[in-house]
């Protein structure tokens, strides 16, 4: 009897959500990136631009900012606009042993990530290295399933980094799923929208208090204000798991 009804049995809601797949960035969505890390890397490329251009600190960091608004990560200006090679940048800009004193650990987030069903897997414009420091030091290198880190992100030798749209159809076609069996959790506007135009689901999460009190909006913090592309929009991993934990309505 048991086993009749296993043969005829219809895909269940835990079917479903074993063959989900998050994929979950890593500064500012798992940590507080903007606590002091960010400041150390932001200064760290501001260096970098300015020694290797010859030009001021000044002028290196509205560099570093248009690149970053213009291409959705500095390295690819760099590599565009002045033939950077991408290792020596993220080498000399991303600390990995002296990371311990930028990061700011929060418990019951290892908790929290096994609550997402399914695979996890973590998609950083960061390097290697960084970032296998960085998730020791949080406590969470355990809780993915693969890393996707820069070092990962070449299609027909060029890098394609998020948000670019070939990086999500090649993590779609890695997983084996159907674009809408993917989420992504990240802060990122940009990255959130490219995924969505793929059919990716999406979730905002802002790990940051410091990035949360930057935006306002018509009186009201940007975090109330949810973009078209974003289905599911939260201030912190707790109320993620509530959106999005092991339940009939967590699907983005
Ligand atoms: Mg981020």
């Amino acid at each position: 009897m048991h086993r009749l009804g296993r043969l005829g049995r219809r895909p269940s809601r835990s079917d479903d959500q074993q063959r989900r797949v998050w994929l979950i960035d890593l500064d500012n969505t798992l940590h507080d990136a903007s606590w002091r890390l960010m400041a150390e890397i932001n200064a760290r490329m501001t260096g970098f631009i300015s020694d290797r251009l010859g030009v001021s600190l000044q002028a290196a960091g509205a560099l570093r900012t248009r690149y970053w608004h213009r291409y959705g990560a500095t390295l690819l200006g760099l590599i565009r606009h002045h033939g950077v090679e991408a290792n020596d940048f993220l080498r000399a800009t991303h600390p990995d042993r002296d990371l311990p004193p930028f990061v700011a650990r929060r418990p019951g987030l290892r908790r929290e990530l096994a609550a997402l069903t399914g695979q996890r897997w973590l998609v950083t414009n960061a390097p290697r290295d960084y970032t296998d420091h960085l998730l020791r030091i949080l406590g969470i290198a355990q809780c993915f399933d693969r890393l996707v880190c820069i070092d990962d992100m070449h299609s027909i030798s060029r890098l394609r980094p998020k948000p670019h749209p070939l990086l999500w159809r090649r993590l779609i076609r890695a997983a084996g799923r159907r674009p809408s069996e993917l989420c992504l959790i990240d802060d990122s506007a940009a990255n959130l929208r490219t995924a969505h135009r793929v059919g990716i689901g999406t979730a905002r999460l802002w790990a940051s208090p410091s990035q949360r009190k930057l935006g306002w909006a018509h009186q009201r913090p940007a975090s109330a204000l949810r973009p078209s592309y974003v289905r599911v929009q939260v201030n912190s991993w707790p109320s993620l798991i509530r959106r999005l934990g092991d339940r009939p309505q967590g699907r983005p």
